[in-house]
């Protein structure tokens, strides 16, 4: 069999036709690039989200409006609630309200560093929220509920290659033990009820309305504004980066393909040096970094690469845009969303975040 044919013909079929999606953190980065690919494709879609202020809200709201005027005139097309997936009361009636039979779980509190600080509201947001969302699922016959979970689960493994069926999981910080709670209790969720779920582990996602606390935002935001970029490590560290088109591709080919319970690590395939990325940066900016080298910070792994051979084999998912392809796109997406003062800056205090 070769590469092309299993491509478009991974074990299960998708399911085609119309659907009603629920996104939960649809204002967000990654799920407000999801509901636009299913608005898109023809779709109708629920957002739930909070609009929390852990990065500008403004960014938020410019997703939002920007979904709202693809499907500007086309009654019930998008549907959007601002409130908390923690909230019993508020996500029943949702329910009620909307009867989605698909459900695409991106909301969560989200960054490694900042759950060292704060763990208990992302053991709350995270995992309560799963919880609850899962029991709507079940109680309202959901076809299939695929939700974010992360790479840092992984954590200090001792492989730097991370295959979801051979490594053991080690969390190392308070964000990837909340998502691996949620993978666990999802998998409770299919024994108890029969509920299909697919937990997707990405990893480090980046690309046009990128979150700002994370590094690449991060690294194009203060090398075009020449301000000083904070390296964590000797730069020998390594990460599998993902670009958003290649994420949205592989969360719509799991909401596609219902699975009684299974786990997708979702990325490129292949590492990059944190140097590397850094000489990228600089290259597609067109401006040299004023770089200052930090001590590793607790809680990041420093190596991080992913094994998609199992989404590609059940998915058919294969990531397609190659590192310096998605940063050199992302580069100019900031250029033209920062000349055009759409995007407020990010906070100068923050560090790098990564996922
Ligand atoms: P994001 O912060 O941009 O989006 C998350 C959205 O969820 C936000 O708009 C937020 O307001 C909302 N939200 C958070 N808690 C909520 C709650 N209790 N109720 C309702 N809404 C809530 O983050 P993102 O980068 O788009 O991440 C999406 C998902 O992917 C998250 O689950 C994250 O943990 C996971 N993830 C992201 C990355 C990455 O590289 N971006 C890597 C691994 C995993």
């Amino acid at each position: 069999m070769d590469d092309e044919f299993l491509e478009h013909n991974p074990t299960v079929e998708p399911h085609v036709g119309y659907k009603k999606v629920l996104v939960t953190g649809g204002a967000g980065f990654i799920g407000s690039n999801v509901a636009e690919y299913l608005l898109n494709r023809g779709d109708d879609v629920v957002i739930v989200d909070e609009m929390n202020d852990y990065y500008d809200v403004k960014i938020k709201e410019g997703n939002l409006k920007l979904l709202e005027e693809m499907v500007e005139g086309q009654e019930g097309r998008l549907s959007i609630y601002k409130g908390d997936i923690c909230d019993e009361a508020f996500m029943l009636d949702v329910f009620e309200k909307e009867r989605p039979e698909w459900v695409c779980h991106m909301a969560a509190r989200a960054g490694v560093r900042p759950s060292i600080q704060d763990p208990y509201i992302y053991i709350h947001s995270n995992i309560r929220g799963t919880t609850n969302l899962m029991e709507l699922s079940h109680k309202f016959g959901v076809k299939n509920f695929v939700f974010a979970s992360s790479s840092s689960v992984y954590g200090g493994s001792s492989s730097t290659y991370f295959s979801e069926e051979e490594n053991v999981d080690n969390p190392v910080s308070p964000y990837a033990a909340s998502k691996k709670a949620c993978e666990l209790l999802s998998y409770t969720y299919h024994h108890l009820y029969n509920l299909n779920v697919s937990a997707l582990r990405f990893f480090t996602v980046y690309g046009p309305r990128g979150r700002p606390d994370m590094a690449p935002f991060k690294f194009i935001d203060r090398v075009s504004r020449g301000l000083e970029l904070q390296q964590f490590g000797d730069g020998s560290s390594s990460r599998d980066y993902t670009y958003i088109a290649d994420i949205v591709d592989g969360i719509v080919r799991a909401v596609d393909r219902p699975h009684p319970y299974e786990v997708f690590n979702l990325g490129k395939g292949n590492g990059t040096s944190l140097k590397e990325f850094i000489d990228l940066v600089q290259k597609h900016v067109g401006k040299k970094a004023n770089i200052k080298v930090m001590p590793d910070q607790p809680g990041d792994v420093p190596y991080t690469c992913a094994d998609v051979s199992k989404a590609y084999r059940l998915l058919g998912y294969k990531a397609k845009v190659p590192f310096e392809e998605g940063i050199r796109r992302t580069a100019a997406w900031y250029k033209e969303a920062y000349e055009k003062e759409r995007i407020p800056v990010c906070p100068e205090t923050q560090a790098n975040g990564l996922g």
